[in-house]
């Protein structure tokens, strides 16, 4: 049964008791421990925190630099420019081939900026940035990028609402819903959380939205689940989760430590 307690939505499962730990990040005191049988999504991201600890999600892509002998610093992801391009190459590929085709363009130009990529042909980004996948279009929309990037006033965009300036990116061609969450985030600083597959994947899974939620649903409904200062975390967790366990095939329910928040899991029968 869906119920809704100090503006957090949560499901309530029988004969189930909270924790009683305290959660740091919340404080104490806030009658949490000594409140009944309500699994909220605060739950669920609890228990991925204390699976995953302090493991960061950029292991994979710092291994990645490592390996390619390309310093760490060069992924400088709170640079507009810098950002937008990783944006572009993360779409519908892995975090290691988007990797791998950032450092492409950084071993091909020197430096990744508006001016290096207008100067720069269309197919020496596409040849540069290969090993990320469907580059052919990723290139063109790199090339669209640089040409436009100066009339992009990130001052403006700052002093601007959160629906405002996201409205604003996605007018950039190439800037979907997500890219335009990612780029609130960690360029100007508005909280968003950004939906990629994995995330969709996992919370229609645990039943926090139906199986045809749009983006913006799934985008209101976890942002009114999650307390705001966690989104960053829970955006990082349920990625991993996704990854990890709730796979696109043969999610393994079994090994899973939320299969009791999820209504998925819950139809789970051990083979
Ligand atoms: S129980 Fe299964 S479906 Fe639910 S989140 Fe875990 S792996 Fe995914």
């Amino acid at each position: 049964m869906r119920k809704v307690k100090n503006g957090v939505e949560g499901v309530r499962i029988e004969g189930r008791w909270s924790s009683g730990r305290t959660r740091p990040w919340l404080g104490r005191g806030r009658g949490f421990e000594s409140r009944p049988v309500q699994v909220f999504a605060l739950d669920t991201i609890e228990r991925l925190l204390d699976y995953y600890g302090g493991r960061s999600l950029w292991k994979e892509v710092k291994e990645v630099f490592k390996s390619e002998g390309v310093p760490w610093r060069e992924r400088n992801f709170r640079s507009p420019f810098q950002n937008l391009v990783a944006v572009i190459l993360s779409q519908n590929t892995s975090d290691k081939n988007s990797t791998r085709a950032y450092i492409g363009l950084l071993k091909k130009f020197g430096k990744i900026t508006p001016e290096t990529l207008k100067k720069a042909r269309v197919e020496e980004i596409r040849e540069a940035i290969r090993p990320g996948g469907l580059y052919n279009l990723k290139a063109r929309r790199l090339k669209e990028l640089a040409e436009i990037f100066d009339k992009i006033n990130i001052k403006k965009l700052k002093r601007m609402g959160r629906e405002e300036a996201r409205k604003e990116l996605m007018r950039i061609k190439g800037i979907g819903q997500k890219s335009a969450d990612v780029f609130l985030n960690y360029v100007l600083g508005k909280p968003s959380f950004p939906i990629d597959t994995n995330i969709k994947r996992v919370v229609r899974r645990l039943g926090w939205v139906g199986e045809k939620a749009s983006y913006e649903e799934m985008r209101k409904v976890l942002e009114s689940k999650i307390p705001k200062k966690l989104w960053g975390k829970a955006h990082e967790l349920l990625i991993r989760l996704g990854r990890d366990l709730c796979k696109p095939k043969n999610p393994k329910c079994g090994e899973c430590l939320i299969r009791e928040f999820c209504e998925f899991g819950k139809r789970y029968k051990r083979g």
